[in-house]
């Protein structure tokens, strides 16, 4: 029977360690954390989000996102649900495709992981460090539990982002030491650092804005709708998230009120400034806008806050329409991969089989999941590439017996 080693107990290597066994494998985890899927609880603001209906290559990114194509044709979104079903979570899928667990509970997703690699006989080895690796005839593994050794070692050590949930860069060391190499490693979907000026009194309002991250050469490089949080350094919330990746250096124009037309907008505020031409300007958008957001695009469009509404003028109205419609962000920064979902960059991926995971320079040796240099778009991408990868890995290395 095939020896198994697993290192890291996340999404990816629980997958893999469930569908090795399943083939027949005898498999052991090892974990550093006191606990198996750390990570996966803090997943979709504790819902985890476990896929993506809509998942399709062009949602991942890396030096050659294609490399995600064969894993997730063999182990695509209905092959995850179904596998989900089969140890008994419940998922249900959103309007936009992404999917949970019908619980909402990220912990419900642990458990069935938990609880059906138990099934299975798998060993799992929590605070467990793999300190570092070499081979003889079989992997030699370095751990502070000891030395262990196995005939094949799946790599599923994750990222370095979000150290606080177990983010490392130990699974690159491990992959380094055996030849592989790592491309830049940034940080993303995160937060975003921009110019505060402007919006230091917005700190802590949401609201729902279509956001461009536009590049200094004026190309529209990422898009999104959804809910924008401004904060003390700039902005957060989803629809930043899913624009980060790149944005660094580039404009972030956020459209506060998407669904009206510059035209239907320049009407609205005319009509609004004939109606109460004695209002001040601080309340001239009250009503339409939140109060600070409006007051702070006044502000952005050069007017004085004293001023009745009734004084604009043409070209002065049309300037608060184009403010509320292009609300512009120099994007100075991000807040870093210790504050980001997902690792950009990472082990080249070149140097692996698409279609089995196997690193092309050590037999045996295997990679899954984040520690490649693949990260997906923000709705559930990412860990359906760890499903996939895991599944792909798993099932291909038992089965070779
Ligand atoms: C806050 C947050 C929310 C997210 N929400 C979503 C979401 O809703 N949907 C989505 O698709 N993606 C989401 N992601 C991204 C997703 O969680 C990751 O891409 C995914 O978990 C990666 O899986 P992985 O198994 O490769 O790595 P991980 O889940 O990071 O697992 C790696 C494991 O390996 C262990 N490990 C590392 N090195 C060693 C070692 N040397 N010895 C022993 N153990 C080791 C680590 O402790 C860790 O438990 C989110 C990420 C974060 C941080």
């Amino acid at each position: 029977m095939k020896q198994i080693i697993v290192i890291g107990g996340g999404a990816a290597g629980m997958m893999a360690a469930i569908t090795a066994a399943k083939a027949g494998a005898e498999v052991m985890l090892l974990e550093r954390q006191p606990r198996v899927g750390r990570k996966l609880l803090a997943t979709g603001n504790g819902r985890c989000n476990i896929t993506n209906k809509y998942t399709k290559s062009s949602n991942y990114h890396g030096n050659k996102p294609n490399f995600v194509n064969y894993a997730l044709e063999k182990f695509c979104v209905d092959d995850t649900v179904d596998f989900f079903s089969s140890i008994g979570l419940v998922v249900k899928f959103e309007p936009s495709g992404r999917a949970y667990p019908y619980t909402d509970q990220a912990g419900s997703v642990v458990d069935v992981l938990r609880f059906e690699m138990e099934r299975l006989g798998i060993k799992v080895k929590c605070d467990c460090t793999v300190r570092s690796m070499t081979r003889k005839k079989d992997f030699v593994l370095d751990t502070t539990e000891g030395k262990l050794t196995a005939s094949a070692v799946i790599v599923a050590a994750g990222g370095a982002a979000s150290a606080k949930l177990g983010g490392t860069s130990l699974g690159y060391e491990i992959l380094g030491a055996f030849g592989h190499e790592k491309t830049k490693l940034f940080a993303s979907l995160v937060q975003l650092k921009t110019d505060t000026a402007i919006i230091r009194a917005l700190k802590g309002i949401k609201t729902d804005a279509s956001v461009k991250i536009v590049s200094k050469r004026g190309k529209v490089i990422a898009e999104s709708v959804g809910e924008v949080l401004f904060t003390e350094y700039g902005i957060s919330g989803p629809a930043i998230f899913e624009v980060s990746r790149n944005a660094v250096g580039c404009t972030a124009v956020l459209d506060l009120m998407q669904e009206y037309s510059l035209s239907t907008l320049e009407q609205m505020l005319t009509q609004r400034k004939n109606a109460r031409p004695n209002t001040t300007l601080e309340e001239y958008l009250t009503g339409m806008l939140n109060k600070r957001i409006g007051q702070c695009a006044l502000k952005y469009a050069g007017l004085a806050l004293s001023r009745n509404a009734g004084t604009l003028n043409r070209d002065e109205v049309e300037r608060v329409a184009r403010s509320i419609k292009s609300f512009e962000l120099a994007v100075t920064g991000n807040t870093g991969l210790e504050n980001a979902q997902v690792t950009a960059g990472g082990i080249l991926t070149e140097d692996f089989d698409p279609s089995t995971m196997e690193s092309k320079l050590v037999k045996g040796l295997y990679a899954v999941g984040e520690v490649l240099d693949i990260d997906g778009d923000c709705g559930g991408y990412n860990l359906q590439w760890a499903w996939s990868s895991g599944h792909l890995a798993g099932h291909l290395l038992a089965k070779k017996g």
